[in-house]
């Protein structure tokens, strides 16, 4: 019992099948652009793994044909995007043919006693409905295993069945994918990236929902842990992971001289972390000035700490005019975590993290005049605009590092993939 691959429609070879999502809702300009930017994105994943693969995209799914179809649909599994992936087998449009693709499939991955389902479906509405092409091919698939029982509600196994009009795809595995957008469709934010769980995450969901990135970091010097800058750094290799091909960077500045000044002019302790924050959201504001980037991106969340209660939120945003894009505004931090987790940026062991600057008694409700004067005892231009001035820039491209101050860099711990399990 073997299936014929090829189909008489020059489409041949057994492919991994892409299935993406969102897409079908754009107009059929955009969602051609889209589509080419996730063949791209796909082109890339592959080339930056040594794969290569040719390509077929049938309306509504990509099918991609390469040497290694379990290698190629773990790369694609991991591209934003993509919902999920399938490994099939290629057939002629034919019961019979479909049904012993069908038959083949199951013989190798299960036997007597256990329960199965066919689920088929059909584009071109003509010749037997979907439930009939199902029944026909289930019943062909428990003549051929002795011992097999149907269970369409809750069944062990189940065979997925299309029929497409180049041809017929079986499959009996979906991989989930991270879903979103293309990555590159929705424009370039600037992401200030930390040291800590929550900005990786909301860094990932700006890439997942199609947004390019370049990471801002800000780093507090002797003010900040001895891990901080390392960590950030590693934040930002791992992210480089999930755009496969394409370079990251990430800006890093110096604060260290604005807790000197707070510190010098006896800047009340619990307005430090709302002035530390204003000062980050305008060192961004004025790099997306020079770099055009669209919006900002944080991992604020409302109520986690004292400088993220909704007054102080409002005071923070209140220094810039750009938009700010705060994706995990109403995450629990468990939740934050789970996704940190199964995307690869959380860390069990991050070492000295501790922010030496965070007062006892942080202002949980800041009033706005009261912060502009201390700012204007400081002359925070002046901070900002040196700050700016000495920028270092550490670019990440597939989980490797690149820096262009090489003395700081800390070295790659090698796992350059991540992977992202539905
Ligand atoms: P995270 O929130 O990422 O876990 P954190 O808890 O150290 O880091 P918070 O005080 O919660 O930081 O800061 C809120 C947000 O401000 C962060 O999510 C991040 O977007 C930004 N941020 C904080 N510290 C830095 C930094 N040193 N450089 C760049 N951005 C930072
Ligand atoms: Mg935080």
């Amino acid at each position: 019992m073997t299936a014929d691959p090829s189909t008489g429609t020059g489409i041949s070879g057994n492919p991994v099948m892409v299935r993406y999502g969102e897409l079908f809702l754009k107009s059929e300009p955009v969602r051609h652009h889209f589509i080419s930017m996730l063949l791209r994105n796909i082109r890339h994943a592959l080339a930056a793994n040594g794969l290569s693969a040719r390509f077929e995209t049938p309306r509504g799914r990509i099918l991609i044909f390469g040497e290694e179809p379990g290698q190629i649909a773990d790369i694609v599994a991991r591209v934003f995007g993509v919902i999920d992936v399938s490994i099939c087998t290629l057939t002629g449009k034919e019961v019979e043919t479909l049904s012993s693709a069908a038959a083949d499939l199951a013989f190798s991955h299960i036997g007597s006693g256990k329960s199965f389902a066919v689920r088929a479906k059909r584009q071109q509405k003509v010749g037997l409905t979907s439930q009939e092409l199902g029944e026909q091919i289930g019943s062909a698939v428990y003549d051929c295993i002795p011992g097999l029982r149907v269970d369409l509600e809750k069944p062990d196994y189940e065979i997925f069945v299309e029929v497409r009009d180049f041809g017929g795809l079986v499959y009996d595995s979906r991989i989930p994918a991270p879903g979103g957008l293309p990555f590159g469709t929705q424009g370039h934010v600037l992401v200030l990236l930390s040291s800590g769980i929550d900005s990786p995450v909301a860094s990932w969901l700006a890439m997942k929902r199609g947004c390019e990135i370049t990471h801002l970091h800000l780093d507090a010097g002797r003010w900040a842990g001895a891990d901080v800058l390392a960590a950030a750094t590693e934040n930002h290799r791992k992210l480089s992971c999930w755009c496969p091909g394409q370079e990251i960077r990430m800006v890093i500045v110096k604060n260290e001289a604005l807790f000197d000044e707070m510190q010098r002019l006896r800047i009340q302790p619990r307005y430090r972390c709302v002035i530390c924050k204003r000062f980050m959201h305008r060192v961004a504001a004025r790099i997306m000035g020079s770099e055009g980037q669209q919006a900002l991106v944080t991992g604020e969340n409302l109520g986690q700490v004292a400088s993220q209660t909704l007054a102080n939120l409002s005071v923070i945003s209140e220094a810039v005019t750009v938009p700010v894009l705060r994706p995990l505004i109403t995450y629990d931090k468990e939740e934050t975590i789970t996704l940190a987790r199964r995307i690869g940026t959380f860390d069990t062991h991050p070492g000295d993290l501790a922010c030496r600057a965070v007062p006892k008694m942080p202002a949980t409700a800041a009033l706005l005049v009261e912060i502009q004067a201390c700012e204007q005892r400081m002359d925070m231009d002046a901070i900002i605009r040196t700050a700016c001035e000495n920028t270092r820039m550490v670019t990440a491209r597939d989980g490797r590092i690149r820096d262009d101050d090489p003395e700081d860099t800390p070295p790659p711990d090698g796992d350059g993939m991540i992977g992202f399990t539905g």
